[in-house]
């Protein structure tokens, strides 16, 4: 089977980690704040966390932000729950914001509408969370210029978008946000095992955070009782990455220019082979560019066939396709806080049609020939070679 994504190890990878463990450090050593330093330049973020997950990135860039019981955070509903379990964690209360439907991002037009409704009934959210779905940064300027009009903080998941580039600049450089995560997980650009980080631009967010991700615990700048001293301030969490991470993370950032280049060679050559094929390709910004997380395609309606028996098809086919996502609003536990189906349709029209082919550095044309191959056979244009009917 063809996965929609993989990760790649490469033997450079294997002897940093493993030199680490032959190491006196293998957390809390020099990898990890190096790591962190690295990112951030990458990005043209002033500071970063790193810490042991995207989802703990969430969490601590939501309590760096003050969020908390009685307030609101919203996102995209065509994400990961991670980017809506993180208000919940911090006791404050989650809504969606519908997307946009040619990119499949949270809609600049749906959040105003929404904004305007909550401030005449004084339900504003604190902190708006826009997901750069499969790569595909969102409209930051016009969310910046609406955060400043409605007083709210942004944190940019970024989690897919480690990479894109957004008026010619680096996602995560937090020129249009008060944050920006990324995650580490082995399925997204590069990978610690499982990791993410957290940046920033602001001194304060930044000393929160880093704190906040030690327990609490503050060591420098106190009235010296010893070597040993140290005193929690607050209450924190271990949301520590360990060394043995930090430096694969290391490893893998010094490729991240090279796994870009596959990826959108791999998305430009989908782009022309999917060309006569009746599915809707992923659409592109002027002014961006994706960093290739996903490459999404849209089943037509009412086309004979469904996503449903695509889906299977190719998967009989060896072909591992996917479907990102399931709308967080639409999951057993969200709908006990009371959301419904309906609320938020663009989303769950999108869900009802999307599938996610392979793409990920290492995939070669020969597979990929296969993946377009495989969907030619059963959506192609010519009625006899089309698989399954439905009517
Ligand atoms: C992967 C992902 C997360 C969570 O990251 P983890 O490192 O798996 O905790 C959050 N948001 C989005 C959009 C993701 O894709």
């Amino acid at each position: 089977m063809i996965p929609y994504g993989r990760h790649s190890i490469s033997e450079a990878d294997i002897d940093a980690v493993v030199e680490v463990l032959r190491s006196g450090w293998i957390t809390q050593g020099p990898a990890t704040p190096r790591f962190e330093s690295l990112v951030s330049s990458y990005c043209g973020a002033d500071y970063g966390v790193a810490v042991s997950s995207g989802t703990a990135a969430l969490h601590l860039a939501c309590l760096a932000l003050g969020l908390g019981p009685g307030d609101a955070l919203w996102t995209s509903p065509n994400s990961f729950v991670a980017s809506a379990n993180c208000a919940l964690y911090c006791g404050a209360s989650v809504d969606f914001v519908d997307i946009d439907p040619h990119t499949y991002n949270m809609s600049v037009t749906a959040l105003r509408t929404k904004l305007e409704q909550a401030r005449s009934q004084g339900t504003l959210p604190k902190i708006v969370v826009p997901v750069h779905f499969a790569g595909q940064p969102c409209d930051m300027k016009e969310i910046a210029g609406l955060a400043d009009e409605y007083g709210f903080h942004v944190i940019e998941d970024a989690c897919h978008a480690l990479g894109a580039t957004y008026e010619d600049q680096q996602v995560g450089n937090c020129r249009y946000s008060d944050i920006t995560v990324f995650s580490f997980h082995p399925v997204k650009m590069i990978t610690t095992g499982e990791g993410g980080v957290l940046l920033t631009n602001n001194k304060d967010l930044h000393e929160r955070a880093g704190r906040l991700h030690n327990h609490g615990i503050v060591r420098e700048g106190l009235s010296e009782e010893g070597g040993w001293f140290y005193e929690q301030h607050e209450l924190g969490f271990n949301y520590r990455i360990t060394d043995i991470q930090g430096v694969l993370g290391i490893s893998q950032l010094s490729r991240l220019n090279e796994y870009l280049s596959q990826r959108r060679e791999l998305a430009a050559r989908y782009n022309r082979l999917l060309e006569d094929l009746p599915l809707e390709r992923p659409y592109q910004e002027a002014g961006r560019q994706s960093s290739w997380h996903l490459y999404v395609v849209q089943v037509p309606e009412n086309s004979g066939w469904t996503r449903q028996s695509l889906y299977e098809e190719l998967r009989n086919e060896g072909v591992g396709v996917n479907v990102h996502y399931i709308p967080v609003h639409t999951q057993p536990y969200y709908q006990r806080l009371g959301f419904q189906y309906g609320q938020f349709p663009l989303a769950e029209a999108y869900y009802g049609r999307a599938l996610t082919l392979p793409l990920y550095p290492g995939l070669s044309e020969m597979q990929q020939d296969h993946v377009v191959a495989s969907l030619e056979k059963f959506v192609g244009s010519d009625e006899s070679t089309r698989g399954r009917r439905i009517e």
